[in-house]
């Protein structure tokens, strides 16, 4: 039998490809949905000759390496935006895994980071979250919920913690202070992480995003819309991984 320690790093290599590959299918519905285009069949093309790329064109990362950034057609420079998100995506599963081992809140954690990145990608660009993202993260927490059964009240309150306040604030700025997306990206991972860690969440969301939104409006010019997505996004994958030592650091500084 070897020991886990001598399964460590084939485990992060093998979860190093499988974020490399699913983060170009992450790649491919950001690009394509917003176009609603069909993003399992469609086959990927050079945007500059048009040429359809062949299977070993599309290994993600190491084409794009071996190729030196350029389509092999035409010469034309490739954007770095595949290869860019294929390895933040397997950055982030390499992450998971360091923190949660081989186990099952690994693999919703890795299926939560896809889906995160994903959504964060479209609302960057188009101020909304598509809904079958967020449906996406509550089957995920539906599956955890199930999974750990020790807290059934405590994943039930927590589809409603966040989301319900921003519901109302919604209601009451008549849609503009709030997306309906968000509000059914903080049910859905409420559900997932439980009423502390969806509050934790929120207000990891709302320092990130006011420090960052704060120097883009400062140094770049930017308006006072944003998209709120990628902050509660961010605030959802660090709650994820260490919302338990968070809270309690939290606790002990103001009890
Ligand atoms: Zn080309």
């Amino acid at each position: 039998m070897p020991t886990y320690s001598e399964l460590a790093a084939p485990a992060a290599l093998i979860t190093f490809i499988l974020g490399l590959v699913s983060g170009s299918f992450v790649c491919e519905v950001a690009d394509r949905l917003p176009r609603h285009e069909n993003f399992i069949y469609g086959r990927s093309h050079c945007e500059s000759c048009g040429a359809v790329l062949s299977w070993y064109e599309l290994i993600p990362l190491l084409s794009f390496l071996f190729q030196h950034g350029r389509c092999r057609r035409c010469g034309a420079v490739l954007s770095p935006r595949y290869p860019l998100i294929e390895t933040v995506n397997g950055v982030l599963y390499l992450w998971v895994l360091f923190r949660y081992g081989l186990t099952f809140e690994t693999l919703i954690g890795c299926l939560l980071a896809s889906a995160l990145l994903g959504l964060s990608l479209i609302d960057l660009k188009t101020m909304e979250i598509p809904y079958g993202f967020n449906i996406f993260i509550l089957i995920l927490g539906i599956a955890f919920t199930i999974y750990d059964r020790t807290d059934l009240p405590g994943h039930l309150i927590g589809l409603f913690a966040i989301s319900v306040p921003l519901l109302l604030i919604q209601l009451i700025s008549r849609g503009r202070a709030i997306g309906g997306g968000d509000i059914k990206l903080m049910a859905a991972a409420g559900l997932l992480l439980g009423w502390k860690g969806i509050i934790l969440a929120f207000v990891l969301a709302c320092i990130i995003g006011s420090v960052i939104h704060l120097i883009r409006m400062k140094f770049f010019g930017q308006g006072r819309q944003f998209a709120f997505g990628p902050y509660l996004s961010a605030g959802i994958f660090i709650s994820w991984l260490y919302s338990d030592a968070l809270i309690s650091a939290y606790l002990s500084l103001v009890l």
